[in-house]
């Protein structure tokens, strides 16, 4: 085994809220751990200088497209991983619409031979509830679980037989895995590109109506309601569905929930451009749908800030937008659009998005990760909260560019990631515009 110099993380605001800490220290990591506070360089470490940064626990993205295996010309686990690391993320945790899915063991295996071989952050694997994805017979949940996986999804699609996601809840509550759940009603969205309004009356698109989230986010609820299993609604969107959740948890049904940074930042208007980087599942919606998942966020219904990161070639999204596919990469933008669309505007405050970004999602899957205690992994992700950078998709990490953010300034980023004590990411030196720069605010 390879062992690392112990690393100093000196004089960072560590904001680590698995242990409600928020304070200026010194944090020593050793053996891949997590070894002491307040500790003073002997000489022996290589030191990390976190003077007026944020030192975080590694942040984790529950919801990741790594399309590896099976389509390697959208991204690869190699890529995937690499782009990871350079959002700030140490952990995310992959969704097998992949060709084939994610369905048994072998290809458990190979998920995690992979991210073994590439060396960049963890990889947890989300395996199907279905055969095949084919939303017919149950996948073989318990060999999975034994695998290694640790949730189950269909997302892509939803899982769409009542009877098929009832006995899913029921299966998993004695293992206590969530299934995640693409709640999207198909005849309602039939022929749909876009969110079903004002805009796409407008521009005579199809339309996707927020009530076809509704419908399944609540028949969702009333099966996690009556089996006790926990359900996870992906990628929440409209506005009915989080007052939906928000319900759902005053009732103690185990239910939580996820957004996506473009879903409280962007509206439907963006189609005016007819730009296929803002075709996404479930689409942006009105103004009033994003206030309400911001609303989400700041009273605690959702819980969780992932990506969705959706890669998809350059010759696909160049399609005409309805024959365009559906999605958008996030890796390497996510932590920005927090601090900028979140933090920044007094939306929550640092401890909270962190959260959202840490310990949350590792609760939800049930992993060992999202925390700077002592003796924990030592996954840390140290940010420069006040780095102006404009998004510049040609230098992704990521195998595509379908960002509806391009070009957007943004305010923070990444600036070292560490993965079981090995740094595994630093910015690099050119790439952020810091003539802007102010001192960090202590709380
Ligand atoms: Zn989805
Ligand atoms: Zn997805």
């Amino acid at each position: 085994m390879r062992v690392n110099r112990p690393i100093l993380i000196e004089g960072g605001r560590v904001i680590d809220p698995s242990q409600e800490m928020d304070r200026i220290t010194n944090v020593l990591v050793e053996d891949g751990r997590i070894a002491a506070y307040d500790a003073l360089a002997t000489g022996r470490e290589d030191v990390i200088d976190a003077a007026g940064k944020i030192v975080a626990p590694g942040l984790i993205d529950m919801h990741v497209h790594l399309r590896e295996p099976g389509r390697e010309e959208d991204e690869t686990i190699l890529t995937g991983t690499a782009a990871a690391v350079a959002g700030g993320f140490t952990s995310i945790a992959c969704i097998p619409n992949t060709e084939p899915p994610i369905d048994t063991q072998a290809t458990v295996e190979f998920i995690q031979h992979q991210a073994a071989r590439a060396d960049n952050c963890n990889v947890f694997v989300v395996a199907c509830v279905s055969k095949n994805r084919e939303g017919k017979e149950l996948a073989e949940l318990g060999q999975l679980i034994h695998a290694g996986a640790v949730a189950f999804s269909d997302d892509g699609a939803p899982v769409y037989d009542a009877e098929l996601m009832r006995r899913a809840l029921e299966y998993c509550r004695m293992f206590d895995k969530p299934i995640l759940n693409h709640a999207e009603v198909r005849e309602l969205t039939q022929g749909g590109v876009m969110h079903e309004g004002l805009v796409s009356l407008i521009l005579g698109l199809g339309g996707m109506p927020s009530v076809a989230e509704d419908v399944m986010t609540g028949r969702d609820i009333a099966l996690a309601g009556a089996t006790g299993g926990r359900i996870h609604l992906m990628h929440v969107s409209s506005a009915g569905s989080v007052d939906l959740i928000r319900r759902a948890k005053g009732r103690g049904v185990h239910v939580t929930t996820e957004v996506c940074p473009h879903h409280f930042t962007l509206t439907d208007d963006s189609l005016r451009t007819f730009d296929s980087d803002y075709k996404m599942s479930p689409p942006l919606r009105s103004q009033k749908h994003v206030d309400a998942c911001i609303a989400g966020l700041v009273d605690g219904t959702i819980d969780v800030i992932c990506t969705d990161h959706a890669p998809h070639a350059l010759e696909k999204k160049m399609r005409e937008l309805d024959q365009a596919p559906f999605g958008i990469v996030g890796l390497e933008t996510a932590l920005g659009l927090v601090i900028t669309k979140l933090i920044e505007p007094g939306h929550l405050d640092w401890s909270t998005a962190i959260q959202k970004m840490t310990i949350n999602p590792a609760t939800i899957l049930g992993i060992d990760k999202g925390t700077l205690r002592i003796g924990a992994d030592a996954d840390v992700t140290v940010i420069d909260s006040e780095a102006l950078w404009t998004v510049d998709p040609k230098k992704f990490r990521s195998k595509s560019r379908n960002t509806p953010f391009k070009g957007w300034k943004l305010q923070g980023r990444a600036d070292t990631v560490i993965v079981g004590g090995a740094v595994k990411y630093r910015v690099p030196s050119d790439s952020a515009e810091h003539d802007a720069r102010r001192p960090v605010r202590a709380r």
